[in-house]
Formats: C-alpha cells, structure tokens, sequence
C-alpha cells in the first residue's frame, strides 16, 4: 500500500511565501480586538521588539513597519539615502531586479552588478567594483534571492563593505532571517529587512527592519522625501512602548506568539529544522531523478528543475488541482522550467511525506519514466522522514 486518496485531503501550502501558519498563531488571530493606545498592548509590542532583536542577532533595534515586505526594502533606502547618492545593486533575480528599480524611482544613480540566475554573486567582484567607484554609499543585495532559489555569501560582502567607511550593505533578508543564519551585527550588516509571511509563519502585512550604528549616522542626513516610512518618528514612538501610527495589533499580537515558539525551539534548532526540509526535498528530488536548480542553494527554499518533456506551468497547476499542494513555479526566463518549493513555516513530516507522494504520482500521471517503482519510494521515503 502506498499514498491514497486521503492522504491529499489536506490542502498544503508549500511556497517559499505566504506559508502556513502555526496552530497557536491561528489562534492568537481570531483574538478579540483591542486598542493600540493602551497598557496591554504597549507590553506586548515592547516585548516583540525585544524577541525581534534576538532573532535578528542585533543590539540595534528593529523596527515592525505595517506592510508587505517591500516596504522594508523601501525604508531602508529613504531613511539612508539621498536623491543623488550612487547605489550599487546586486541583481540575481526578481527580487533584486525590483530593489534596483525601487533605487531608480527614488533618484539615486543605480549601478547594477548582475549575476547570472541560479549563481550567487561573486564577492570579489564586489570588492573590486567598490574599489574603482568608492563614492558608492550603499550596496543592495538579497541574502535569499527567492525567484532563484539562491543563497548569497553575505558574510564575505559584510567584510568586504565594512572596509569602505562610507558604504552601507542593505541587505533583503525576507526569505533569510530566521530560515538561515545571518547574524546582522557579527556580519556587519548594516541595513536588514524581513517580511511576516515568510519565515516568520504569519500572515502578510508587516515587514521588520534594523540598521546598524554606521547606518543609523545617515537617518538625519538622508534627504529622500519620506513620511508613512519615516522611522525617526517610529523610533520615538517605539521609546514609550507605542507605533508613530496606528499598530496591527492582530498581526503584532500573533508576531509576539511566533516569536515565543521560535525562541523556545531556540533559533540554531528553528533554523537547523529547516535546513532538514530541503535536505529532504533535495533528496527526493535525486531519487526520482531530477536536478536542482540553483547552484548555491538555500535552505529556505528549494528550486527544482523541471526535466526536458514537462511543462512546468502544467505539473504546478496538476500538483495544485490534484494533490491539494501550492508549490511555486518560475518566474520570466524561469516561467515553466522550475518548481520552488518552500521550507518555511508550519511544514510537519507528515507533509513533506504527502509532497513526495504527490510529486511521484504527478511524475506517474504525465507518463514520465521514473526510476523506481511506487512501493519502492513509498518505503524510502517513509524511512527517511521515520515515519
Ligand atoms: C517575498 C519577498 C519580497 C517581498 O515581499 P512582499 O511582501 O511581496 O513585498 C522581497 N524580497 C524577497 C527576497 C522575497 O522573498
């Protein structure tokens, strides 16, 4: 006996984003309502802002912004920056395409670096094209470039950056913070973003930002226009326990919840447990004879090719339709020719398990020749995860 039909009944998201949500954190949601202005609340906003540090590996503090993640890739350039300034943009994929643009709009001159996909960026390319264009205040990059799947060796360009007195390292830590480890202070990171639905297992709707020393010297020189994302104002509002405007208190509320679960795991374990996942994924993937895309790979996702005689855009919908599973696909150059398959979140054993079966029997259902037979996997797999 192997997958049956119940073993799909269960919907699963499985996106590198929104992701599913823990069961207490779903609880903590359908709370009742309470006003942003008031003790209680305050509390619990001081203590999210206190755990948030923790998972960010900052003295600094962070700052809870009420919107998607792009609007933290958005504070960090206005609080930093100035109309003018010269921007250098690491661009290995969508998200680093739309960083660069964001650049554009605010009118700094934007210097683009850019890596094929499915490579991580070159650090000495870096350095060098620092050294010929000091004058450049600031270097933008994803840790994770989601669209790719791709892991960027943030450590090295925090080195690297740190020796130009005048340059900052922005970095776009959606997909990264608290799915890998990036410690900001210890790899002097100097602007970080995170973003709720990613792997802080919560809905859409508030990203996380932090600056470091060197960065915070820039708040009151920064000449870009600014004010829903003005965070000197936040920073005020923040020293007596309350938001500039009006707080999510539901999804601050459930942040606070999120929080507490990941720091009792303790995050080395949060973060080892998701390194687990792709490991998994990666092996599955071997087993059925499929490759994986990108050539630096992080843990917070995984890309997997899709083989010559697929279409990708099909395989996505079918696994969807079929097998009650959100996997991502690719994105323009990428559009039908990988799946993304996301770590994060509230992702148990019993999951992963229901993925590899769908993925089997979708491989089964397109008369693609696999390697092994349905029973054969079916024990591997159910081995492998102990179940
Ligand atoms: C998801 C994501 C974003 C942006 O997210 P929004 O919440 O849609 O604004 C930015 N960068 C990366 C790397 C992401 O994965």
């Amino acid at each position: 006996m192997t997958w049956t039909n119940e073993s799909f009944q269960k919907y699963r998201l499985m996106a590198p984003g929104p992701v599913p949500l823990h069961p207490e954190v779903l609880k903590t949601l359908g709370q009742e309502m309470l006003h942003h202005r008031t003790p209680l609340f305050d509390q619990i906003l001081k203590s999210s802002l206190q755990k948030l540090k923790k998972i960010f590996l900052t003295e600094e503090s962070v700052y809870i912004l009420t919107g998607a993640g792009s609007s933290g890739m958005e504070a960090c350039l206005v609080n930093l920056l100035s109309p003018g300034d010269e921007v250098l943009s690491v661009i290995s994929g969508k998200f680093g395409e739309r960083w660069a643009e964001m650049a554009e709009v605010f009118g700094y001159k934007v210097h683009t670096l850019q890596v094929p996909w499915g490579e991580a960026v070159v650090p000495e390319t870096v350095e060098n094209y620092l050294k010929q264009n000091p004058q450049i205040r600031a270097v933008l990059c994803q840790a994770c470039e989601t669209s790719t799947a791709v892991l960027h060796p943030i450590q090295k360009l925090g080195e690297i950056v740190s020796k130009f007195e005048n340059t900052l390292l922005l970095v776009d830590g959606i997909t990264a913070v608290a799915a890998t480890h990036l410690p900001m202070d210890e790899w002097k990171i100097d602007g970080l973003v995170a973003g709720s639905q990613k792997a802080f297992m919560l809905p859409t709707g508030l990203s996380f930002v932090s600056f470091s020393k060197k960065a915070q010297k820039f708040f009151e020189s920064a000449k870009t226009p600014r004010y829903y994302l003005d965070l000197r104002k936040e920073k005020k509002a923040n020293a007596s326990g309350e938001t500039f405007f009006s707080s999510s208190v539901t999804l601050v509320r459930a942040l606070d919840r999120a929080l507490d679960i990941m720091l009792e795991t303790g995050l080395p374990k949060w973060i080892h447990e998701i390194q687990d996942r792709a490991d998994f994924t990666t092996h599955i993937a071997r087993t059925l004879n499929l490759r994986i895309y990108s050539q630096a790979p992080s843990p917070s996702l995984t890309a997997i090719l899709v083989p010559d005689g697929i279409d990708g855009q099909k395989w996505r919908a079918h696994l969807e339709k079929q097998y009650n599973i959100t996997v991502m696909g690719g994105q323009d150059q990428l559009k039908g020719k990988i799946l993304r398959v996301g770590h994060m979140g509230f992702i148990t054993n019993e999951d992963l398990f229901a993925w590899a079966g769908a993925m089997f029997k979708s491989l089964q259902d397109m008369d693609w020749p696999l390697p092994l037979t349905e029973q054969e996997f079916f024990d591997t797999t159910r081995e492998k995860l102990k179940l």
